[in-house]
């Protein structure tokens, strides 16, 4: 068989790391770390319990017609979700939020600031689900929509020639992982008075702050790592205007896209260990890109921390990490995909990302088949693509079973 030389293997940056814990050290990180842990505790005002009570009610008794408290019926408004969207506010370094019942609600949510006439502009290879949705209400006439490549001066260009009135960014992107700049979009897009929108999912605000880059609006899927647990769906949509709050506030209680009481619960005890989690997640994340990148059963990895990721550069500079979400294309493509996958006793072949246990997902058949053949196909999701959502275990067990599996695929 003919044999490739394999190129030299560059792997992570480590005077990187020590500059991630140097960021991780500034007086406005320790201030937001301890205020996370401490989010909603001290607050009960009936009992004083430390930790904030779960208020199911849908609705509030009122003391008289003249005598409004702030609650009234939980579509509108609800004490512990309440405490959540102050959390996700505090942590995003926004003005206030809408916790929403799942990521795709939230995008549903801050679509609705849009006319027929507006046009948005989204990535080409966003996720599978938003790209569907966004597709879907362009067809029905909600909006104008373009799929641009924000990841080239020359894409950007292209991308603006009309103004639009929003722009979407995801980035890092699912699942190859490309790093669009989220100032120099936003300068672009400011130019014309259009909203800049960013998916922060696959960062979390520990590790990316897109509203002080310069986006207007942040919306999270929380059933990722700021719940971190895999044990609820929920969304969250964060801005840093008075009246964008305003008008957000009033879709979500019409629309109904409200997040549950118990989901916001969930999330909020999930959050005060997401320092701790995305941390241990990322170092093993990296960890496992050295591995992978110079083994010989695979083709390419795709990970914002090697020196060879085109998107490197950008990462080091508008992040305050990696992350702990990683892809690699394995040489055999589907058959090599199906035996790897079969042979890996760890990582659990699951959709969803962001929880304390290790996932591994075939982006093709699973969280992009709703993308179709072509546009996946644009996007770099090949057949052999999966993707690693990185948890918080030992990594030498993690290392043991890529590399078991991979011993059967080669
Ligand atoms: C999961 C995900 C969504 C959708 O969120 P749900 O909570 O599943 O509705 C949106 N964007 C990204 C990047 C995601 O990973």
């Amino acid at each position: 068989m003919h044999k490739r030389a394999k190129p030299v293997p560059q792997s992570i940056d480590l005077a990187h790391a020590s500059a991630i814990q140097e960021m991780m050290s500034t007086k406005h990180q320790k201030y937001r770390r301890t205020r996370l842990v401490q989010a909603g505790i001290g607050t009960d005002p009936a009992y004083s319990a430390v930790i904030p009570p779960l208020y199911l009610s849908s609705t509030f008794q009122i003391d008289g017609i003249d005598e409004r408290g702030p609650y009234e019926y939980s579509r509108t408004r609800n004490p512990t979700r309440d405490l959540l969207a102050d959390a996700l506010t505090e942590l995003e370094g926004g003005l206030g939020a809408c916790v929403t019942s799942s990521g795709m609600s939230a995008l549903t949510l801050l679509l609705h600031l849009l006319n027929p006439e507006d046009l948005i502009l989204a990535p080409y290879d966003c996720y599978g689900r938003s790209f569907w949705l966004l597709r879907a209400l362009a067809e029905k006439k909600h909006f104008r929509l373009k799929f641009v490549d924000q990841y080239s001066d020359e894409g950007l260009e292209e991308a603006f020639a009309e103004p639009p009135r929003m722009v979407l960014i995801e980035t890092p992107s699912n699942p190859v992982l490309r790093i669009a700049d989220i100032r120099k979009i936003a300068d672009n897009a400011h130019e014309s008075g259009a909203l800049v929108v960013a998916d922060n999912t696959f960062l979390s605000p520990m590790l990316q702050q897109p509203l002080a880059l310069g986006a207007d609006i942040v919306y999270h899927s929380t059933t990722k790592f700021l719940n971190g647990h895999s044990d609820i769906v929920g969304g969250a949509v964060i801005v840093k205007d008075q009246k964008l709050l305003d008008e957000l506030n009033l879709w979500n209680n019409s629309l109904g896209t409200i997040g549950a009481p118990f989901d916001s619960y969930m999330t909020l005890r999930g959050l005060r260990t997401l320092e701790l989690r995305i941390h241990r997640s990322q170092e093993n994340a990296g960890k496992l890109a050295n591995f992978l990148n110079t083994h010989k059963a695979v083709e390419k990895v795709y990970y914002p921390g090697l020196p060879s990721h085109p998107g490197y550069e950008i990462a080091k500079r508008q992040q305050e990490g990696f992350g702990a979400m990683l892809s690699f294309e394995l040489k055999g493509g589907l058959e090599a995909v199906r035996c790897f996958t079969e042979n890996l006793n760890v990582f659990a072949l699951a959709q969803s990302l962001g929880g304390t246990e290790s996932l591994i997902n075939h982006p093709a058949s699973m969280t992009h088949v709703s993308m179709g053949a072509q546009a996946r196909a644009e996007a770099g999701v090949t057949d052999g693509l999966l993707r690693l959502s990185v948890g918080i275990e030992h990594i030498d067990d993690l290392t043991a079973d890529l590399e078991n599996a991979l011993g059967r695929v080669a």
